[in-house]
């Protein structure tokens, strides 16, 4: 037996408890890991309040990352013993996630443990850290470097956020950090940000065409933030957008793509390859200091995960949430 968070639907009734399930009780999977970390994610949140339709079957455990110790397998790539972690392929939608004991999944979705990274690490950075990641490797795609001027990083005291915004400090740019927390003011200068903007700046009415600010961006919000950070792009800019924290609309026009010939990057972490995840944790292991995680995290016992999940949805989480299960096994 072992101890997962588990979301119930009766009719249109959402419950969300903690309780024991055994190993008989896990879906499908070729590899049965035991969770040594897990995280909170913002989609985590949306699963476990129930405020987005992100889980599709029933019973569900939420959590779409872990890492952990493989305790059996039967898929070539992975032994008893290995270290590994997972992002995405729907865990945690529709099939159970990491905010357990263990997981069983396919091992085509798993990628071992990075050399130089520990699980608390991995987990640290899990999902959002990773997106992040995949946010700025696409901006190096389009040919944006520290020369080309300025990025802006929205929600940028999120996960998501903190992390691009450490690693593009990291890489020598500067950051312009976007908050709706002026309090967040001295966290994200500790990161690397080199200018802090009022999120209210960018959340009035967008205009086709603002005053040409910003080389490169990683968005979270989407929606009139997405729309008026497109509008400001210098000529040749690329936005990289993953998030949809304000909203799922963008009320743009094609004048920046067809004046400015700017790029809109769509990043998408959930189903990327393999080939493409295990690049993504190479160059955190490379560009991150991986010492100085601890500055934006916050551990959650499993316990308590329940409780914290809606302060993502009023944006009160700063950074990631790092859910230590079987923390020993992290050794
Ligand atoms: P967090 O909740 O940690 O961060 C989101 C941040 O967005 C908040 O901290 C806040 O930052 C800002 N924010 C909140 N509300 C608004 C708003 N109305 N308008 C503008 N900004 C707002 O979440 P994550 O960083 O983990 O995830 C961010 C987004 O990225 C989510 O939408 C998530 O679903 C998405 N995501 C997408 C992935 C993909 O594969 N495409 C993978 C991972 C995440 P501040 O207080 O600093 O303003």
């Amino acid at each position: 037996m072992t101890q997962a968070v588990v979301i119930d639907k009766t009719e249109d009734q959402q419950t969300v408890t903690l309780r024991d399930v055994s190993a008989a009780d896990l879906p499908e999977g070729d590899v049965l890991v035991d969770v040594a970390y897990s995280t909170l994610n913002y989609k985590d949140a949306l699963a476990i309040t129930g405020a987005s339709p992100v889980v599709r079957s029933f019973p569900m455990v939420p959590g779409i990352d872990f890492a952990g110790v493989v305790r059996d397998s039967s898929h070539a790539d992975f032994k008893v013993g290995d270290k590994v972690i997972l992002n995405g392929w729907g865990v945690g939608e529709k099939h159970w996630g990491g905010l357990s004991g263990q997981a069983r999944v396919s091992g085509d979705w798993l990628i071992p443990q990075p050399a130089g990274m520990t699980a608390r690490q991995a987990m640290v950075i899990g999902t959002a850290g990773y997106t992040a990641m995949l946010c700025v490797l696409a901006l190096e795609e389009h040919g944006v470097t520290p020369d080309s001027g300025e990025i802006v990083v929205t929600g940028a005291a999120g996960g998501v956020g903190s992390v691009a915004t450490m690693l593009l400090a990291a890489k020598g740019f500067q950051v312009a950090a976007v908050t709706g927390r002026a309090s967040e003011a001295d966290y994200l200068k500790s990161l690397g940000a080199s200018s802090i903007i009022d999120r209210e700046e960018l959340s009035g009415k967008p205009r086709p065409l603002a005053k040409e600010r910003w080389a490169g961006a990683v968005d979270v919000a989407g929606s009139v933030v997405l729309a008026n950070v497109i509008a400001s792009m210098k000529y040749g800019g690329c936005v990289a957008a993953c998030g949809l924290a304000a909203g799922m609309d963008l009320p743009t026009s094609v004048a920046p793509f067809i004046l400015r010939g700017v790029t809109l990057a769509g990043v998408d972490s959930v189903m990327a390859s393999k080939a493409k995840r295990i690049a993504a944790y190479d160059r955190l292991v490379s560009d991150l200091d991986l010492s100085k995680l601890d500055a934006i995290a916050t551990e959650l016992a499993l316990e308590d995960v329940i409780e914290t999940a809606p302060k993502f949805l009023s944006g009160e989480v700063r950074g990631r949430i790092v859910v230590p299960v079987n923390p020993s096994l992290d050794a």
